[in-house]
């Protein structure tokens, strides 16, 4: 059995691996394998609403908020979000805190928006995020975007900048792994491969309100009466649709919809899930600070709970680490080509006994390389 500590697809819990199984020839008595079913017929429909519904309950949030369910993973918000709430030459606000914050800085540049990048966290290799105070987005700003969890770099931003102007965040690594900040953005999204599921489907929750500020600007400059961006980019096509609008991942919506079941059911709800991810994450930092073979990336105050990235003492004992933690059943230990180390991601599919067993072969290969510790 391998362990899998991947970033993104990644360890789905085993309960919903084995409702799957059983679901792939017989979804709900219908004699037919889940993925088989039209998008059409009733038990998908039901599904696809029940999934918006199960959102709403997890996250704690009522009737004023739309859940949709759409295509392109979290690299098409980068561009939907900029479409639907700006007209280009608008301003828009934007959080660098790393990989994907300056990803989605580059779709909104890209647009022709007047992008600014009112906080940043380059000046020390993204190795912290900005403290929310410090963060003033321009009053006239269409919206403030920033990313909660940098998978990438390990840091995580725990509380949400008052920015006076709409926040859209990218949570993507983070959303429904811990209670959510309804009252702090008006717009969170995240693909399901992370956290609730696999790749093929992205949850957006938005506030109703948010929707009615969808702009009539077009794309194109001077053509009147042409419809202001493509149907399938406007996400008011996907809340009138009941996210249906075309084909939908039946069989991705389908694990979220599993997997939001789990989270209520089995583990209890966010707050519970939260406090499971904070032991696991607490158990593996606690490790690192107190080892010196190894080193934490992040610096403490922006530690993330999902990615707990770390370096050993030289390049030579990362490749053997990597080598060896994938010979003793580890996978996905290799920190991300960018950053470079090793990076541990600790999903909602990642148990806490995973966490103990890897510690366990982490504290073997250190003591197997003594010696090794870094100087200073
Ligand atoms: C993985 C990731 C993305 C990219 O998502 P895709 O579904 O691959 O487009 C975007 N943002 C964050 C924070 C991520 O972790």
């Amino acid at each position: 059995m391998v362990l899998n500590f991947y970033a993104g697809p990644t360890a789905l819990p085993a309960p919903v691996v084995e409702q799957i199984h059983a679901d792939l020839t017989n979804f709900q008595g219908t004699g037919m394998g889940v993925m088989e079913i039209s998008h059409r017929a009733p038990e998908i429909e039901f599904l696809i609403a029940d999934a918006a519904e199960r959102t709403r309950g997890l996250l704690g949030v009522g009737r004023d908020w739309e859940v949709l369910f759409v295509q392109g993973g979290g690299s098409l918000q980068f561009c939907m979000v900029p479409v639907n709430f700006s007209g280009p030459g608008d301003r828009v606000d934007y959080l660098d805190t790393g990989y994907w914050a300056r990803k989605s800085i580059a779709e909104a540049r890209t647009l022709g928006r007047d992008v600014a990048v009112v906080a940043s966290s380059a000046d020390r290799d993204y190795r912290y995020v900005p403290v929310a105070a410090a963060i003033r987005a321009r009053p006239d700003a269409r919206y403030l975007h920033l990313v909660t969890n940098n998978t990438v770099e390990g840091t995580q931003l725990r509380r949400l900048p008052q920015s006076g102007i709409p926040v859209v965040a990218d949570m993507s690594s983070d959303l429904m792994t811990d209670v959510f900040d309804g009252c702090g953005c008006d717009l969170a999204y995240a693909h399901a491969q992370k956290n609730i599921g696999i790749a093929g489907v992205t949850m957006v929750a938005v506030r109703k309100s948010m929707l009615e500020r969808i702009g009539g600007h077009s794309e194109l400059p001077g053509q009147p009466g042409r419809p202001a961006r493509p149907a399938i980019l406007d996400y008011r096509t996907h809340a009138a649709h009941r996210s249906n609008y075309h084909t939908p991942p039946v069989f991705s919506l389908y694990v979220t919809w599993l997997m939001l079941g789990w989270l209520a059911g089995e583990i209890g709800g966010l707050a519970e899930m939260g406090a499971i991810n904070r032991r696991k994450a607490a158990a593996l930092y606690e490790f690192l600070d107190e080892t010196p073979f190894y080193r934490a990336l992040a610096e403490r105050d922006s530690r993330s709970v999902m990615n707990v990235t770390f370096t050993l003492p030289t390049t030579e004992l990362i490749r053997q680490f990597l080598d060896e933690s994938g010979k003793a059943g580890f996978a996905g230990l290799a920190g991300h080509r960018s950053v470079g180390g090793c990076r541990a991601s600790l999903f909602n599919g990642v148990t806490e006994d995973m966490v103990a067993r890897l510690l366990d072969f982490m504290h073997g290969f250190a003591r197997r390389n003594q010696g090794g510790t870094f100087n200073g």
